[in-house]
């Protein structure tokens, strides 16, 4: 005969394997990390048949997840509120160059706030160099890096510098360490730790991380790459459970360069593999990780618009019609025309990290 205790916990009554499995334990090691590609992307360009030589690691990884084939950017079609919609599930209307924080949450913050996550959890490691205000819409939210503005405002010191006509690397590395010590926020990091200091241990894996770029095998060309280079430092030093990735190199197509634009999109599509590659790698990651992969927004059509491929302004299903890949844990294999969109991605996060949160966007249900 079962006793009381035994009788409980065969019918998993009890109160410790109800909350170990069906509430907390799921979601308490569930890591999300959205990739963006950012700057725009056209459909032709990339899952359309005459663009998937573009991107081979992306139509490779498409058979193992599930592919969204018609999300929509219904909101405004510049960068910084393209992609604060993603991380905030409503769509923004706030100054297109990052001047105004997202107008309601982010993901960041409703994640931290609800969970009680420190702030080494949430990080956005971003090309755009406007996007220094995408961590948060007022309280605690992401850590937020802009490694190419980093890098950029280190060069530019040095080469002012008396007597300095072209950086050499050890004084931009020098440049650099002062900066991160110093505190440069808004211009190449937002820290939420202990105010305007930067933590210790941060300062020094980005610094580690910069120096071992450029000081690497390869000159630093692109700032997608280094972008990459910091978010798989980050991911490997501190683990965060919720991170944003932004690439942007392919916004180079306002300067009319078909083919600087394909390059960029190339280069995503393998950088965005590498990421991959480091989730399956990385045992704090490996089955634990929900990655969604989508273009910030698309670009303008080649029919009836002036440009083609140079902007994205003119509003048409070129612009507006995007792709969404969603790979790794919880997410069923398959594909689907169903008409989802852009602000689904934070209420889709939300869920898979525990956080009930109120957006305008909807949960995916393929995702869980
Ligand atoms: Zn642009």
């Amino acid at each position: 005969m079962l006793s009381k205790r035994d009788f409980l916990r065969a019918a998993g009554l009890t109160v410790a394997s109800r909350v170990t499995t069906q509430a907390f334990e799921p979601s308490a090691d569930r890591k999300v990390i959205i990739v963006t590609f950012g700057g725009g992307v056209r459909y032709a360009e990339t899952f359309a048949p005459e663009g998937l030589a573009n991107i081979p690691r992306l139509a490779a990884l498409k058979n193992e997840g599930f592919f969204y084939r018609d999300c929509r950017n219904l909101g405004v079609l510049s960068h910084f509120n393209s992609t604060a919609s993603i991380v905030t599930g409503n769509w923004q209307r706030v100054d297109d160059f990052g001047f105004q924080p997202p107008a309601s949450p982010t993901l960041f913050e409703s994640y931290r706030k609800q969970r009680n996550a420190g702030a080494m959890d949430a990080w956005a490691i971003c090309t755009n160099k406007s996007f220094a205000t995408m961590g948060t819409s007022g309280g605690p939210g992401a850590n937020v890096i802009l490694p190419k503005q980093l890098l950029i405002e280190a060069v530019k010191d040095v080469v002012r510098g008396p007597g300095m006509g072209v950086a050499d690397r050890e004084n931009v590395q020098r440049r650099l360490e002062s900066m991160l010590q110093e505190g440069y926020e808004g211009v190449g990091w937002t820290i939420f730790k202990e105010g305007r200091q930067l933590d210790h241990r941060v300062q020094q894996t980005l610094t580690q991380a910069m120096v071992e770029y450029i000081n690497g095998p390869d000159a630093p060309s692109s700032g997608d790459e280094l972008t990459f280079f910091i978010t798989r430092e980050v991911m490997r030093e501190f683990s965060p459970r919720v991170l944003l990735v932004n690439f942007w190199d392919m916004d180079v197509a306002h300067w009319g360069a078909y083919s600087l634009y394909l390059q960029a999109i190339v280069r995503t599509d393998r950088l965005t593999g590498m990421l991959w590659d480091e989730v399956q790698a990385n045992p704090r990651y490996k089955d634990k990780t929900t990655l969604l992969v989508l273009p910030e927004l698309g670009r303008d059509g080649d029919v009836n618009t002036a440009n083609g491929f140079l902007n994205h302004r003119s509003g048409d299903a070129s612009c507006r019609n995007m792709w969404l890949l969603a790979l790794g844990a919880g997410v069923a294999k398959g594909e689907s025309e169903k008409p989802v969109s852009h602000i689904d991605v934070a209420a889709t996060c939300a869920d898979l990290l525990g956080v009930k949160w109120a957006t305008a966007g909807k949960a995916l249900p393929e995702i869980s």
